[in-house]
């Protein structure tokens, strides 16, 4: 048997209809923007492996990192012990997100980095014997799989065999000039029971990189404080680079309560999700009281393998070439942006930082079902690029070390494959 019908008889893939999956590919090497399959074919990853790779594949800088820490400390309890690479990663990601947050709390992935953030804003309230058990989210939210994560997401195909069990959430339309005076009145009317708003800054990426306005959202923040709503930011997409500063939270007036972080926080490399909060939160959970502790926690909290590929992922973003390449990539994106634009199968062209999307005019509606889809992902395949439309909705978001070149053949094959659609 070769590797895709091994893989076939014992493997389950995530958001996948196994019994249409013929097409699985196995993979046996990366390296920078590219995959290389079993028969020597090359793939421009062109959607960063899920929005998680950020330098390029295998880079060797964190290879070596990791590969030291392994023949050091592979892992540890992180009750009641500690070590260097998680001591100096919340020292070094603490100076470089808004300066209220204070505390680094380790958990998995995006998913349980949320668990996290929830539990921390519910117990706070409980802590302090106030009743506020209602979650504020913003319509086509997406924050993870798990059930909490879930629960405060859309409300769509994902999520309706589990419909019954979602605790209740008050969902919102983002805010726009237009609306922001409407949801102010709105959620003032039920502050009182609201524990905390939870929202992906600046870009829903799940729900099919919807896009809204830092000034916009910078004026909900501003309310919700003022409510003494606690604020959810979830950059586990936004983080790292992506939105063209180093966090959505660089283009936004306000500070959030807490923070999720995960995707790129290891560059990809390892998984890893981040809670991190504000010294009011924190202190809420000191206390001779038992009770009053955050009972969580995961066996891998804190791997030293994975903070120490979020170390050395770090470093790289933070060099002076890395910070140039995302500035390229955005421009270069900008530019493309007046082509598509004017291209007749193409609206609702949008971009923020090195993530652009658009939509395909088509006759079925704008869906994630949406077919023409699954026949794009199948034409951009033959021609070595991976690209994975959210339905009719295509978007790029390369890895870092995407070069001019590079970026200028996934334009012009995008270019082709619109004109012959
Ligand atoms: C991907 C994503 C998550 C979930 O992260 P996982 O690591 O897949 O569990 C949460 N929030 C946002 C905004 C995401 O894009």
């Amino acid at each position: 048997m070769n590797l895709s019908e091994r893989d076939r008889a014992v493997n389950w893939h995530p958001y996948t209809q196994m019994k249409t999956a013929h097409d699985i590919i196995p993979i046996v090497r990366g390296e920078g923007i590219y995959l290389f399959d079993d028969k020597g074919n090359k793939y421009m990853d062109a959607v960063s492996s899920w929005w998680v790779t950020l330098h390029g594949h295998a880079h060797p800088h964190i290879a070596k990192r990791v590969s030291e820490q392994l023949h050091t400390l592979e892992q540890v309890i992180f009750a009641g012990f500690t070590h260097e690479p998680a001591v100096q990663l919340s020292e070094n990601l603490l100076k470089i997100i808004p300066e209220n947050q204070k505390k680094v709390f380790y958990s998995d992935n995006g998913s349980t980095a949320v668990e996290v953030a929830l539990k921390m804003c519910i117990q706070y309230a409980h802590n302090q014997n106030h009743k506020k058990t209602k979650i504020l989210a913003l319509n086509n939210a997406y924050h993870g799989d798990t059930f909490g994560a879930m629960s405060v997401s859309g409300r769509s195909a994902w999520t309706q065999p589990f419909g019954e069990m979602l605790f209740e959430v008050v969902f919102i339309d983002v805010p726009t000039a237009k609306n922001l005076k409407g949801l102010k009145e709105y959620i003032q009317n039920i502050s009182e029971e609201i524990a905390c708003f939870i929202y992906e800054p600046l870009i829903q990426g799940a729900a099919g990189m919807l896009m809204y306005q830092p000034e916009d959202l910078s004026e909900l923040m501003k309310f919700c404080r003022e409510q003494k709503i606690l604020m959810i930011q979830d950059e586990v997409f936004t983080g790292f680079g992506r939105t063209g500063k180093l966090f959505a939270a660089d283009h936004l007036s306000e500070q959030p309560d807490i923070m999720c972080f995960s995707k790129g926080l290891t560059g990809g490399t390892i998984p890893m999700g981040i809670t991190s909060c504000s010294q009011e939160i924190f202190d809420a959970f000191l206390s001779d009281d038992q009770y009053k502790t955050l009972f969580h926690g995961h066996s891998f909290t804190a791997n030293p393998l994975a903070c120490i590929a979020a170390l050395a992922s770090m470093e790289l973003l933070l060099k002076k070439d890395t910070l140039q390449c995302i500035d390229l990539i955005a421009k270069k994106h900008a530019e493309f942006v007046t082509i598509l634009e004017r291209h007749p199968k193409v609206e609702k062209v949008r971009q923020t930082g090195t993530i652009l999307a658009w939509e395909i005019i088509s006759s079925q509606k704008t869906s994630y079902f949406n077919d023409i889809g699954k026949l794009l992902y199948k034409e951009f395949m033959k021609r070595g690029i991976i690209l994975r439309p959210l339905g009719n909705v295509m978007y790029l978001v390369p890895p870092y070390c995407t070069t001019a070149e590079e970026l200028n053949l996934i334009y012009r094959h995008i270019i082709e494959v619109l004109d012959c659609f």
